[in-house]
């Protein structure tokens, strides 16, 4: 095809392309390889193009499409998103946005070195820990407390330190999936143990329990059901009350309580939460939860009890291998800290979140609306519900407001939206995703779960969606 080959000549060199304007001003910016190489790929594909028979780009749009493929080189894969689905702990997004002093101590620990695992008294080899044993003794009432990877590696733990090669009894109503594949009875296998279920799915007595003990019984599990519920003809045994049977028949017991509440949600207009100072003082041996759900923190696992249980964990082999990172550690710290001086809802988002009042979001949602609208969108507030989200709480809801844009007159939902899934999808496609919900065939965007901070962005991302 000599036509096409004469068009593939008639490509501008690399040399050439990078003088172009909009590539020599990136090129003060960006490192110059990753210029050059944006160029030959650009190049390449215009020249596969014209083979094909597509006209010559002119050197002006060659320019443009090696700009946008820098920019869209430097956007890391992993990166911010604003989440304004309303679903407070987002599994996929992340579940718990830190406190400013938790962002504060990783940056200061991990910037610099630590006494991570050093004793600044002794000046000899220290634990990790150490520093998050006397606050959890503090906040829980435990004797102890270590901290792992997550929970989910906090339950494979326990179980392993405390019952390997002998039988577990779970009920049936709680050996469920947690989600991601986390399956109390896989998890118990792998742990090496036995599993005894009792009870049935709706119903599961104290007696149960103490029926199915032998001499074989190393444990007895309670597991917070996590993101399911069961409902109508229902009876479980609480943590509480197992750690009572426990006791009185000389078998350890381990409370999975999942979400980890140490505030009382019931203070917050919520179903009430068991806590785990609860698990804690009815006397479990061993209680763990997430760091990274109600409490508000960093990804982790936090396994608090009975000093002895807690020194078993400690030493088993697979704490080493499930051990918590410097980073989530100074983060934990930080959230801790902020329990320990009482002022977790001014200070950890999680529960800044939770508490806001219907009033102030319903004030963010009309200022978001009157922006909106200023661009000619249908744009309204609504009342609406917003979730808890994690495995907490399940079906629990909180009243807010959240701004809701509609279909126009037009029919379209926007100038470059033709329908609402368009633009929810243009909004996750922007420079900062915007995460919404689409509700009674409009979206969504709930301020409950927006930070302060992101409003602005939250308001020019809609608007470059919306209008452009
Ligand atoms: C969430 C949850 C887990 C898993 O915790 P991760 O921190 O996500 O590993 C385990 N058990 C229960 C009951 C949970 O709710």
């Amino acid at each position: 095809m000599p036509s096409a080959e004469h068009a593939a000549r008639g490509l501008p060199s690399v040399d050439r392309l990078l003088g172009a304007a909009p590539v020599a001003a990136l090129l003060a910016a960006t490192p110059h390889s990753a210029v050059v190489a944006a160029a030959r790929e650009c190049l390449g594909e215009a020249r596969a193009g014209t083979l094909a028979g597509a006209a010559v780009p002119s050197l002006e749009a060659l320019a443009e499409q090696v700009v946008r493929k820098v920019e869209a080189g430097e956007i890391p894969p992993l990166r911010r998103v604003i989440n304004a689905t309303g679903v407070v702990i987002h599994t996929n997004l992340g579940r718990a946005p830190l406190s400013e002093a938790a962002l504060a101590l990783i940056a200061e620990t991990a910037g610099g070195y630590s006494n991570l695992e050093f004793d600044l008294q002794s000046g000899e080899r220290g634990s990790r820990h150490s520093h998050v044993a006397e606050l959890l003794q503090q906040l829980t009432g435990a004797e102890d407390g270590i901290v792992v990877n997550n929970n989910a590696s906090a339950v494979l733990l326990c179980l392993s330190a405390l019952a390997s090669g002998r039988e577990v009894i779970v009920s049936r109503g709680q050996a469920v999936e947690i989600g991601g594949g986390f399956r109390i009875p896989d998890v118990l296998r792998q742990s090496g143990c036995a599993l005894v279920e009792v009870g049935t799915t709706n119903r599961t007595y104290l007696a149960d329990y103490e029926q199915a003990v032998t001499s074989q019984t190393a444990l007895l599990l309670h597991v917070h059901p996590s993101n399911f519920r069961v409902s109508g003809f229902t009876s479980s045994v609480s943590g509480p009350e197992l750690a009572e049977l426990g006791r009185r028949i000389g078998v350890s017991v381990l409370d999975d309580v999942g979400s980890g509440a140490l505030l009382d949600t019931s203070a917050f207009g919520l179903a009430r939460e068991p806590t785990v100072q609860e698990s804690v003082a009815a006397g479990c041996d061993l209680v763990c939860f997430s760091g990274d759900k109600l409490l508000g923190g960093p990804q982790a696992g936090l396994i608090v009890g009975k000093r002895s249980a807690v020194a078993v964990a400690r030493r088993h082999p697979l704490a080493r291998a499930v051990r918590i990172d410097k980073l989530s550690l100074a983060a934990l710290v930080a959230t801790l800290r902020h329990y320990a001086r009482g002022e977790v809802v001014a200070k950890v988002p999680v529960w800044r979140m939770i508490s806001a009042g219907v009033g102030d979001l319903g004030a963010r949602a009309e200022s978001w609306a009157a922006g909106a609208a200023s661009w000619g969108l249908h744009a309204t507030t609504v009342d609406a519900q917003s979730a808890i989200g994690g495995g907490s709480l399940p079906g629990e809801t909180l009243p807010t407001v959240a701004l809701a844009i509609g279909p126009r007159e037009d029919g379209r939902i926007a100038p470059l939206a033709a329908t609402v899934d368009d633009l929810a999808a243009r909004l996750r496609g922007g420079k900062i995703p915007v995460v919404g919900r689409v509700e009674r065939g409009m979206l969504l965007l709930d301020p409950r779960t927006v930070l302060p901070g992101e409003d602005a962005g939250l308001l020019a991302m809609l608007k470059a969606a919306a209008v452009g």
